[in-house]
């Protein structure tokens, strides 16, 4: 392994073990103007849960937090996620979704930019090789789709 790899592996364990966001969204609910969006995601796959929280006025993710279980990768990407669309307009988010599913799935030799603007997300790259395990690290992306989307449909990885 490299010292990269190294640190990405370190930056996972990390995330797995304190997960940043984790917990409801809590009863005072959304702040004005605003509402509280959730889904639920399952990767039947690993056995994967877990719920999405988001606060948006509908331009803008003003706050998100998760909660569930599963695996190692699938705990740190949720918690990596919501580290980076926390905050951010929602159109960035969708581009970071993006990125992420063509970090994980697409043609290495064409990635190029978008891995750069990945920030931090960039430690799942090793998570190529192993398609299961990709699905653990997409469904915490997949999740938010499914919560901006209206959260009617539960999102599953299959
Ligand atoms: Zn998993």
């Amino acid at each position: 392994m490299s010292e990269l790899q190294d640190l990405y592996q370190e930056v996972i364990l990390d995330h797995n073990k304190k997960p940043r966001n984790f917990g409801r969204l809590e009863g005072n609910g959304p702040r004005e103007g605003g509402r509280v969006l959730h889904a639920d995601g399952h990767n039947p796959l690993c056995g994967d849960r877990l719920t999405l929280y988001v606060d948006t006025d509908g331009e803008t993710i003003r706050d998100i937090r998760f909660e569930g279980s599963g695996c190692a990768i699938s705990k740190a990407s949720a918690s990596l996620m919501t580290e980076a669309v926390k905050g951010k307009p929602l159109a960035e988010s969708e581009k970071l979704y993006r990125g992420f599913h063509e970090l994980l799935t697409g043609d290495p030799s064409v990635r190029g930019k978008a891995g750069a603007e990945l920030g931090k997300l960039a430690v799942f790259e090793g998570v190529r090789e192993f398609p299961v395990r990709v699905k653990c690290a997409t469904l915490a992306w997949h999740t938010l789709q499914a919560a901006l989307a209206g959260g009617e449909e539960p999102a599953t990885t299959e």
